[in-house]
C-alpha cells in the first residue's frame, strides 16, 4: 500500500454485536481503500465503537474516547452511546463526529469527511478485501448477525431505544455471508442478535431464495440450512419460547450443536413479569426436561441477574431452587445495575447493594458446584474440539459445550501438532469447576 493510502485506527468495544458492526464499518473502509492500522500513531484517524449498555460499560467507552483524543486528536464516535451524543460531547467536545449503533453510512461518511478516501484507479473491493469481509475474530470462528433491533421492552434494558425495533436481514444474504465465512475457512459460526428465537417475525416469516431455492426467514430454516454448511452452528441469545422446540431435533441430528445460550434473567414468575422478559409465562423447566429428553447432551447456558428492584427473599431462594431442578451447564450472574433510562429503575423499593452482593455469592457459590459436577461427568468421553491455540508446549480448543470467551477451554498438554481451526477428537481426562483436559485420539 502507498505512503499516501489514508490510515484508520479503530477501537471496538461491548458486545458480539457492536462486535460485527465493527467489522462491516471496516468492511467497507477497506473496500474504500483506506489502511486500518494498530496504533493510534500511525493512524491518521481513529474510530472508537462504543457501548452504552450499562454504567460501567459507558465509562469504559468514554475513558477510551478519552485515550484516543490525547494520543491521536481526530476521533470519529459510533455505536451504542452515539445514540446518545450529549453524553459524550458534554465531556468530549473535540470529538469530530457521533453517529448511533448500525450507521454504518453515517460513520464511514464521517471519515470520508475528515480524511478523504483515495483516488482510485481499479476495483477497490477486489484488491482489498477478502470476499468474507474483515474479520476481527480469528479465521476459525465468525459472529452471524441476523438481525438488528428488538421488539420486546425489558425493563431493565435500553437497547432497544438505542438500537430500535427488531429488524431482519433476509436469509438469502444471511446465508451467503455464512456460506462465504466457511469457504474462506471458518469452522464455527456464532449465530447473534438482540432475539435470535425472534428472527422473521417482522417479515412474517417472509420466504426469501437462497441458490434458488425458497427458504423461509425464520429460525428452524435457517438453522437447518446453516447445518448443510459443514461448519458448526452455535444459537446464542434464545429465548424458551414453544417454537424453540423446533431446533432441538437439528441438535439431536447434528445439524447443528446442541447448544443454547438463553437469558433467563430470573425464575419467578412475579419478576420475571416486572422485568418484562420475553416467554416470562412459559413452563421453563417443562421445557428444559422435554429438550433434554430429545437432545440428552443438549448445553444450556444462560445469564441472571439478581436483586432487581423488589425482588424478595421468598424470590431469591425460588431461583436458587430453579437452579437446583434445572441443572444448567454454564452460568453467568450479574446484580443489578440501574442503566439510565431503564424503566424497572423505578420499581420500588431498591435492593440494597451489600444485599446484592450476598445474594450474588449464593447463587454463584450453588452453581459453581453444579457446574462443576457436569464437568466431571465428562471424564472419560470422547468428544469433539475445535482447536483455538497451539503453544509451545501444548494446545488450547473447545468442546461444543464451549461458545469462545464466555465459557470454558480444553487444554491438550504436550500435543502442539494441531493448528488452530482443527477439529479433533479427544478423551477426557480431567476437569476442575470451568475446565477440561484431555488427550486427542489419533486417527
Ligand atoms: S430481549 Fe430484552 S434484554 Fe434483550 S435486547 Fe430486547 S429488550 Fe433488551
Amino acid at each position: 500500500m502507498s505512503a499516501h493510502t489514508p490510515k484508520v485506527g479503530f477501537v471496538s468495544l461491548g458486545c458480539p454485536k457492536a462486535l460485527v458492526d465493527s467489522e462491516r464499518i471496516l468492511t467497507q473502509l477497506r473496500s474504500d481503500g483506506y489502511e486500518v492500522v494498530p496504533s493510534y500513531d500511525q493512524a491518521d484517524l481513529v474510530v472508537v465503537n462504543t457501548c452504552g449498555f450499562i454504567d460501567a460499560a459507558k465509562a469504559e467507552s468514554l475513558e477510551a474516547i478519552g485515550e484516543a483524543l490525547n494520543e491521536n486528536g481526530k476521533v470519529i464516535v459510533t455505536g451504542c452511546m452515539g445514540a446518545q451524543a450529549d453524553e459524550i460531547t458534554n465531556i468530549h467536545p473535540q470529538v469530530l463526529a457521533v453517529t448511533g449503533p448500525q450507521q454504518y453510512e453515517q460513520v464511514v461518511g464521517a471519515v470520508h469527511q475528515y480524511l478523504p478516501k483515495p483516488e482510485r484507479k481499479h476495483e477497490p473491493f477486489i484488491d482489498l478485501v477478502p470476499p468474507q469481509g474483515i474479520k476481527l475474530t480469528p479465521r476459525h470462528y465468525a459472529y452471524l448477525k441476523i438481525s438488528e433491533g428488538c421488539n420486546h421492552r425489558c425493563t431493565f434494558c435500553i437497547i432497544p431505544s438505542l438500537r430500535g425495533d427488531l429488524v431482519s436481514r433476509p436469509v438469502g444474504d444471511v446465508m451467503d455471508e455464512a456460506e462465504r465465512l466457511v469457504s474462506a475457512g471458518v469452522q464455527e459460526l456464532l449465530v447473534v442478535s438482540q432475539d435470535t428465537s425472534a428472527y422473521g417475525v417482522d417479515t412474517k416469516y417472509r420466504t426469501g431464495f437462497w441458490q434458488g431455492r425458497p427458504l423461509k426467514t425464520r429460525m428452524k430454516e435457517l438453522c437447518d440450512a446453516m447445518g448443510d454448511l459443514g461448519a458448526w452452528v452455535r444459537l446464542h441469545y434464545v429465548y424458551p419460547y414453544p417454537h424453540v422446540d423446533d431446533v432441538i431435533p437439528l441438535m439431536a441430528e447434528g445439524k447443528i450443536l446442541p447448544y443454547l445460550d438463553i437469558p433467563f434473567q430470573h425464575a419467578h414468575p412475579d419478576v420475571l413479569r416486572a422485568m418484562k422478559r420475553p416467554a416470562a409465562s412459559e413452563k421453563t423447566l417443562d421445557r428444559i426436561n422435554a429438550w433434554r429428553d430429545i437432545c440428552p447432551d443438549i448445553t444450556l447456558r444462560s445469564t441472571f441477574i439478581v436483586g432487581f428492584p423488589g425482588e424478595t427473599d421468598a424470590q431469591f431462594e425460588y431461583l436458587l431452587d430453579f437452579l437446583d431442578e434445572a441443572q444448567l451447564d454454564r452460568v453467568g450472574c450479574f446484580t443489578y445495575s440501574p442503566v439510565e433510562g431503564a424503566t424497572a429503575n423505578a420499581i420500588h423499593p431498591a435492593v440494597p447493594e451489600e444485599v446484592k452482593e450476598e445474594r450474588l455469592a449464593r447463587f454463584m457459590e450453588k452453581q459453581v458446584a453444579i457446574s462443576a459436577r457436569k464437568l466431571q461427568q465428562k471424564i472419560g468421553r470422547e468428544l469433539e474440539v475445535l482447536i483455538d491455540e497451539v503453544g509451545l508446549d501444548g494446545s488450547i480448543g473447545r468442546t461444543q459445550a464451549d461458545a469462545p470467551e464466555i465459557d470454558g477451554q480444553i487444554y491438550l498438554l504436550d500435543d502442539v501438532n494441531v493448528k488452530p481451526g482443527d477439529r479433533v477428537r479427544v478423551r477426557v481426562t480431567d476437569a476442575d469447576e470451568h475446565d477440561l483436559w484431555g488427550e486427542r485420539i489419533k486417527p
